[in-house]
């Protein structure tokens, strides 16, 4: 079976792990966590990183950071993975879900725009101008965009619209290590952003996070909040419900490695990418992920859509070529089915149903995607 997405541990993985196994150094203090923080927020181009076990605690992490409360939204796109939506219930605040942009499958930022027009006012309190939704008078806080498949929407114009109706704007960059929109990097644009190294992102860690930053109060304030909020360095003296969130040396050591040969790996996805788009073109009815102007995405899983997705999903796991349905939308689960769905036309249902994801991992070989190539274009000779 060729596999959707697994990590490529071809570097120094190894050695910084005995390296924390010999020192003894395998917890939450030791110098990789610092080391792959800062590597995380050097190449995006951000001043701070703070570490997290994942990336879903970074997300979490992020809200709280912000203040998000129960008398809040937090608005997010409509297709994204579980954990993003997760991160905000976890709150008690209330997403707006955004349908999708039926090309590029990011937040569909006509009708984010639409709904912030037309659902919120502007009112002033004491701690400033804000925007509150007229129907639940709870107050809009913050844009979560995703970068989907690590493709990236117009985020100048997403800022724009931030600022005009004062939200604050948490990047899931999750899947997005070093995709860029302008040449500016995936997680940079807002006032947090979080990426993850779970295994089936472009890096890995295991599992792991890293939450990037310009504000040092911010970064401060995370790092406080991650480890126990721990005011004194020998007493057990805490200010804060605090949270265990830390990321361990261990996988930082992995992370380190990771991250020394993270170029060749980009470089190694950005051909994948490339080579699927030139060999699926025009096969069956088969339709790419549309990519914004000014977006240079990380191509980090291949993921398209036709019409037979659901006999092209079983032929291919059936034949050797792991592949997978895209996630269902947010809407159409039991946890957020009462939750406000801002909406034209159901895009996400479409995207859902068509939508496939195949295999994409960073070590994948020529011969490995000319055979799935070769699958794809024989399932749809067959079926023609
Ligand atoms: C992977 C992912 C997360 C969560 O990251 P973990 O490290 O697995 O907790 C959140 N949002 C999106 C969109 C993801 O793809």
């Amino acid at each position: 079976m060729i596999p959707l997405s697994i990590p490529k541990l071809n570097g120094n993985e190894w050695k910084y792990v005995q390296d924390c196994l010999n020192t003894g150094w395998i917890s939450s203090a030791g110098s990789y966590v610092n080391q792959f923080e800062e590597m995380v927020a050097k190449y995006a181009g951000a001043k701070y990183g703070v570490a997290c076990m994942n990336g879903t605690a970074g997300l979490h992490m992020a809200q709280i950071l912000l203040g998000v409360t129960e008398n809040d939204h937090v608005i997010a796109p409509n297709i994204t993975f579980i954990a993003t939506l997760n991160a905000i219930k976890y709150t008690g605040a209330q997403p707006i879900l955004i349908d999708v942009d039926p090309t590029n499958w990011q937040m569909d930022l006509d009708l984010l725009e639409h709904y912030l027009s037309n659902q919120t006012e502007i009112r002033s309190t004491e701690a400033g101008n804000f925007s509150f939704d007229t129907s639940t008078n709870k107050r809009v806080r913050a844009i979560m965009p995703v970068h989907v498949l690590g493709n990236i929407g117009d985020m100048n114009r997403m800022l724009a619209i931030a600022k005009t109706y004062h939200l604050d704007i948490i990047e899931d960059s999750t899947e997005a290590l070093g995709s860029t929109f302008n040449g500016k990097h995936a997680g940079t644009f807002g006032k947090i952003g979080v990426f993850s190294f779970n295994g089936n992102k472009i890096i890995s860690t295991g599992g792991g996070g890293v939450i990037v930053t310009d504000d040092e109060e911010l970064a401060k304030k995370a790092r406080h909040l991650t480890t126990q909020a721990k005011v004194s360095a020998m007493d057990y003296i805490h200010d804060e419900i605090g949270f265990n969130y830390r990321l361990v040396n261990v996988l930082a050591a992995i992370g380190v490695a990771q991250m020394e040969q993270f170029p060749g790996i980009l470089k190694a996805k950005k051909a994948m990418d490339a080579y699927y788009r030139e060999h699926l073109n025009e096969v069956g009815d088969i339709q790419f992920q549309a990519i914004p102007e000014g977006a240079n995405p990380n191509g980090w899983l291949f993921t398209f859509s036709t019409s037979r997705m659901r006999e092209l999903l079983a032929y291919l796991n059936d034949n050797g070529v792991q592949s997978r349905p895209f996630w269902m939308p947010m809407n159409q689960l039991e946890m957020f089915k009462n939750d406000i769905y801002i909406t034209k036309k159901d895009v996400s249902a479409s995207v859902y149903q068509n939508s496939i994801s195949i295999p994409s991992s960073a070590g994948i070989t020529p011969e490995q995607m000319e055979t799935v190539v070769k699958t794809i274009k024989k399932f749809y000779t067959l079926v023609r």
